[in-house]
Parts: structure tokens; sequence; C-alpha cells
């Protein structure tokens, strides 16, 4: 890459394997259904989650408003975290294309929602209400420093959705993430939901898309509203060609970026002025903070980051930030970002 950016998993470029895979990629017309690349990762998908079927989508907002809209009719309601991705990020799709109302709850620390507040938050049989339809899951949690939450809370809620007739949808954007931190088979979690939707294109590094899983009978409907919301493609194998590298070549690496991450964060808490608790660390976020004697802008150090070093990093509020690892950075970039930003701070 043309430099070290920690802003996002999503500003990693294709690997040179998935360029030579796009570039020979067999392709179809997929709305036909002929797509022989793109129905071969959709199948690889849907083997690996253990679903019956998979459908690749244009993105992540795109893989959930799908799913969303696939499990409820007009007047359904969806009971969502409150800092999750889908009731802050996605341009609140699900009300103003679905008509769906969402019910957001607060999370904890690893962002789950009490069991006692989704069962609190089921309606009953009532003109006055909306109809409970929909629990929304997000996994690993972007909001709660990028946690893993493990198998047995998806059990529970499993539990909870049987007992009151409702769909439990996924939003696992980072589900390997998720699943190589907690070093468990992909299958696990995914088998007490109804549907995942995961991107391809954050830390598996592909350019484009996300894959949505669910039963064959769900993905046969998600496919009708994935028409209606714009996204049927044409010659997607040049994109699932990189997926399929994404899918057999860059998920056990993960655990590479998570390693770094920790690493990261280690360091950082070694630098005067920061504040962070490395152990919350475990996929491939870290949040820091400036303490209170830091007197120099978040934004001013941005900045600095970017002109000695070519290092970009987000900020994740007035005095905070995000940083995130991926593929294309390794343990220089690491190293000169730590070197870079102590200086920094110590010269105020
Ligand atoms: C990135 C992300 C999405 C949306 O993905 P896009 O491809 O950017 O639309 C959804 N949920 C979570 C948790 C994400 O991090």
């Amino acid at each position: 890459m043309d430099r070290i950016d920690f802003r996002s998993d999503t500003v990693s470029w294709p690997t040179p394997a998935m360029r030579l895979a796009m570039a020979e990629a067999r392709v179809g017309d997929d709305v036909y259904g002929e797509d022989p690349t793109t129905n071969e990762m959709e199948a690889l998908a849907a083997e690996m989650l253990g679903k019956e079927a998979a459908l690749f989508v244009a993105s992540g907002t795109m893989g959930n408003l799908t799913a969303i809209l696939t499990h409820c009719r007009r007047g359904d309601e969806a009971i969502v975290g409150l800092d999750s991705h889908t009731f802050r990020y996605e341009a609140g799709g699900m009300a103003s294309l679905g008509g769906v109302m969402p019910y957001p709850l607060p999370t904890d620390g690893l962002g789950r929602m009490a069991l006692a507040d989704v069962a609190a938050a089921v309606r009953v049989d009532d003109p006055h209400y909306p109809r409970s339809r929909l629990i929304l899951l997000e996994n690993s949690y972007g909001a709660k420093h990028g946690a893993p939450i493990p198998a047995g809370y998806f059990a529970a809620v499993r539990e909870l959705a049987d007992r009151y007739g409702l769909r439990v949808h996924l939003d696992g954007a980072r589900y390997f993430n998720a699943v190589v931190a907690l070093g468990i088979s992909p299958k696990e979690i995914a088998g007490y939901v109804d549907s995942v939707s995961f991107c391809l294109s954050k830390g598996l590094c592909a350019p484009a898309g996300s894959i949505l899983v669910g039963s064959a009978e769900f993905i046969h409907q998600a496919r009708r509203v994935r028409k209606v919301l714009g996204g049927g493609m044409r010659q997607t194998g040049v994109l699932a060609a990189a997926g399929m590298v994404a899918l057999t070549q860059m998920v056990d690496r993960l655990a590479e970026d998570h390693a770094r991450a920790r690493r990261l964060a280690w360091g950082l808490a070694e630098i005067p002025g920061l504040v962070l608790d490395p152990v919350l660390v475990q996929t491939n976020m870290v949040f820091f903070e400036l303490a209170e004697a830091v007197t120099l802008p978040a934004g001013e150090i941005v900045q600095r980051l970017r002109t000695l070093a070519n290092v970009w990093v987000d900020t994740a509020g007035p005095r905070r930030f995000r940083v995130v690892t991926h593929f294309w950075i390794d343990d220089n970039a690491v190293a000169l970002f730590l070197e870079t930003l102590h200086a920094i701070l110590r010269n105020g």
C-alpha cells in the first residue's frame, strides 16, 4: 500500500493472489445464476458456516438490510444493540426502506444485550404494538473494542428467540475475526442464528463484497430482496475470485492481525500520555485515549502522524483514537507508529 493506514481494515487492498485470481476469473451472468465463480464462493461460504445456502451482496450494509427485509414485514420490530453498527451506521435503512421499527437496547462491555432486557422488549400480541420479529446481534462488536462474543451468548439468545417465536440475524462483518479469536469453528455460532452476513472486504482483504448465509428458503427469498435493492450484479466472478482467495487463504492468518494488535496495544500502554487497557484487545482493533495532562488536540496528533511518517489513524472522539490492524500492517509499521507517536507526545 502507498501509506501506513491504521484507520480501518476496510482500507486493505486486495492481495497479489487476489489480483491474479481476478484476472483469470471464470464469469457468467450472476442474475441468471450463471456465474461459476460466484456460485462456487457461495457454496463454500455456506459450507464453512454450516448453512444451506449463501448470497453474494455488494456490502455489509446491504447484507444486513437484505436479511432484515427478508425476515421482517413492514411494521415489524427488530431488537438491536443501541451502539450496534446496524442501529448507528447503516443510515436507518431498516426504517426508511423496510418500515421496520428498531427497538434499541443497551449493551454490556462485550456488546451483549442483557437477556432479561431482550425478553422484556418482546411485545405481547396487542393492536397497540408493533410485531416483535427479529433480534439483531453483532460479532465481533465494533463499539466495544472489537470484542469477540463467546458462543454461549448466542445459544442463550437462540433459546429466548425460540421461546417467543423470533428470528435472529447476526451482523458478522468481522465474523471470522471473532471465531479465530475465540478458537472455535465458524459453524458453532452460526448454528444458533438464522442468518449471518460477513464482510469479504475488511480483514479478509477482498476489494468489495459481503456474503449472507442462511437456510435455502431464506436465501431464495433474500435473492429477490437483493434485486429490489439494486444488488443484482452481472459478472461478479471477478469479485468472487477475490472472495475465494479471502475464504481459502485469509481466514487463519487473522490471528496474526490480532497478535499484532495486542503487541501494538502493549506498546501504546508504555507511552506516557496514553490511556488504554491492552487486555481488552482480543481481535484487530485498539482504542486508546489521551491522558488529562496532554494538551495537544487529537486532530493535531492525527495530522502530525501523517506528515511525519505517512501513518494514518482515525479519531473516535475528541480525545480518543481507533487503530485497526490488517494484512498490510506489518511489524515495521507498528514500530514506526509507536515511535512517531511517542515523539509527538514527548515534544508536545
Ligand atoms: C463495516 C461494518 C458493516 C457494514 O459493512 P459495509 O461493507 O461498510 O457496508 C456492518 N457491520 C459492522 C459491525 C461493520 O463493521
